[in-house]
């Protein structure tokens, strides 16, 4: 087991110490809110936005960083009996390119709850909360690159798990903006993590 490395760093809004381990691509400075992508040890803003918790208090409330990504999708050919994009789009087959965004964990878990948090933030769109401050915001261990990536492996994931089977899938996907999410979490005390909103539970 590595030791985790910490760089200190001055927030660029505020000049408040941010500590960030040096794997860390994002940080979010608790003292006024802003939002940073580290890229060769240079800060650069990104916007960050917080979800509400929705489900009864239980255990201690944390906040875990997702990354918000605004594409445009556009689907060039699909050959399969599914209704994904039925589901995900308003059923206008003559306008194939459009807006969704997908909400992609940015922290560490299993790849099973990595796809249904996927899954459930980019259906269900919840809406921000007033931004909070004084909230940690850290294990960034999906930067920005990884989850332009993981949005893709959701598409197709969608697609994949339906019963029917999907011959083929050509798309374009099309980043417009990135940002961060914070979506609460409570943490028990056997260290079982519970989705704050879905109520889902998290390995
Ligand atoms: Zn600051």
């Amino acid at each position: 087991m590595s030791e985790i490395q910490i760089m200190v760093v001055k927030c660029a809004n505020c000049g408040s110490t941010l500590n960030v381990e040096v794997n860390d691509e994002i940080t979010y400075c608790i003292s006024c809110g802003s939002g940073f992508e580290l890229v060769d040890g240079k800060l650069f803003p990104i916007e960050v936005n917080f979800i509400s918790p929705t489900i009864p208090e239980q255990g201690k409330l944390i906040y875990k960083p997702f990354w918000k990504l605004e594409t445009n999708v556009n689907i060039i050919e699909r050959d399969a009996g599914s209704n994904l994009f039925k589901k995900l789009f308003s059923n206008n087959s003559s306008q194939p390119e459009r807006l969704l965004n997908f909400v992609i964990p940015a922290f560490d878990c299993s790849i099973e709850s990595l796809k249904k948090l996927a899954f459930y933030y980019t259906f269900q769109n919840p809406p921000l909360s007033p931004q909070k401050f004084s909230i940690n915001l850290k294990g960034f261990s999906y930067g920005r690159e990884d989850a332009r990536k993981l949005a893709e492996f959701i598409l197709i994931s969608f697609e994949a798990e339906k019963p029917d089977t999907i011959r083929s899938l050509k798309y374009e996907l099309k980043f417009l903006n990135d940002s961060i999410l914070g979506i609460p979490f409570y943490l028990l005390e056997n260290k079982t993590l519970i989705d704050g909103v879905s109520g889902m539970i998290v390995k």
